[in-house]
């Protein structure tokens, strides 16, 4: 990730630490993300429960690095909004 912006030098990390308020943000998006997939996977497997929320949390993995960059911009424009 670079340290500011290419376009506008906005500086993204402004204190150590800052991006772990992204984390609320991946939360947000991964908890109904593992629900649907979870729903799915029971829908077409019928296996048990966890069995089917084990195969959504392997079809989950690769949509992480994802998750945790959109994390990022949605926590900085939020962050941005509220205290600019
Ligand atoms: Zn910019």
């Amino acid at each position: 990730m670079n340290e500011t912006c290419p376009d506008c030098g906005l500086r993204f990390e402004r204190e150590p630490g800052y991006f772990i308020g992204a984390m609320y943000f991946a939360y947000a998006i991964s908890l109904p993300l593992g629900g649907v997939l979870s729903v799915i996977a029971w829908y077409l497997l019928r296996w048990q429960i966890w069995q089917c929320m084990l195969a959504a949390f392997v079809v989950y993995l690769p949509f992480v690095p994802w998750i945790v960059r959109y994390s990022r911009v949605l926590w900085l424009h939020w962050d941005r909004a509220i205290d600019p």
